[in-house]
């Protein structure tokens, strides 16, 4: 257990732990000032998880700016920043794997085979270090928010998933830190995303509950964007992420850059 959390836990103050991979936005920040009004102490951790990257994806050249983020951090009023090297978190001969059946192995746990698996062990490992009472998760990554949800229910950990809504940009993209890779015209087409969220949420609003039709409505919308290559598109149930459902989730290439996005449909859709 961290120093810090020891010291705290014994002073009887609630501890709240915001985990992140760094290159901090306003995404991150609102999990950390949710985690600030619900907690009297609140720990970021920032840790680029090799084991939840993929051969080939974008471990390398992820954003990395430490010394920005914890200029952000300081000025958000949090009270620790954790930052595990890698030989803390995975010492030579560390093997075990945590699989979060099920729910962990479609969508993007399809499109990512080794993904939830880094995800899950990675989660288990902060919450054992810092022992929090709350963790803070973002909707936008919201197949993540359910195998973190099963992840502690399944293994009765001790700590309260807290989940905040999805931070947009004007034109309604979601924040994210690959964003940084779009080139100008890609950051143009990539507004296709909650574009196709929002006209699906006007169509199930409309009275629409065909699944198959939701899904075309979606698809339409990404299909006519020449720079988009959508991956999945589909409407499924939040907890299981099988069909049916009403949350729309998305993944799609524009340009080399993959982004994800996903909206509950029963709800309006508003940046
Ligand atoms: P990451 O650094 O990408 O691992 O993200 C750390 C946490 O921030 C995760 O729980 C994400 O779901 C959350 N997050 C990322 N982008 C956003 C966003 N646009 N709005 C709300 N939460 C977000």
């Amino acid at each position: 257990m961290l120093a810090a959390s020891r010291k705290w836990r014994g002073e009887g103050l609630a501890l709240g732990l915001v985990p992140t991979m760094g290159a901090l936005h306003a995404g991150h920040l609102s999990l950390v000032e949710q985690a600030c009004r619900e907690n009297s102490r609140v720990i970021v951790s920032i840790f680029v998880n090799p084991i939840q990257f993929g051969p080939g994806e974008d471990f390398e050249r992820y954003p990395r700016d430490p010394e920005r983020d914890g200029e952000l951090l300081r000025t958000a009023g949090v009270h620790a920043v954790y930052r595990p090297s890698l030989a803390v978190m995975y010492p030579p001969g560390s093997t075990t794997r945590i699989h979060v059946a099920g729910v962990s192995e479609g969508l993007e746990g399809a499109a990512r085979p080794v993904h939830f698996d880094g995800v899950a062990t990675v989660v288990a490992k902060l919450l054992s270090a810092v022992e929090p009472d709350r963790a803070y998760f973002g909707q936008k990554d919201a197949q993540q928010v359910a195998v973190v949800k099963r992840l502690v229910r399944d293994l009765d950990l001790p700590v309260e998933i807290r989940v905040c809504p999805t931070v947009r940009e004007s034109d309604g993209l979601a924040l994210s830190s690959r964003n940084a890779y779009l080139k100008p015209d890609e950051r143009r087409a990539a507004v296709c995303l909650s574009s196709a969220l929002r006209q699906a949420a006007v169509a199930y609003a409309e009275g629409e509950r065909d699944p198959e039709r939701l899904r075309q409505t979606l698809r339409t919308r990404l299909e006519i964007e020449p720079l988009a290559h959508v991956e999945y598109a589909e409407v499924v149930d939040p907890r299981s992420f099988t069909p049916p459902g009403s949350l729309a989730v998305l993944a799609v290439r524009v340009g080399g850059t993959r982004l994800i996005d996903n909206h509950d449909l029963s709800k309006p859709f508003s940046t």
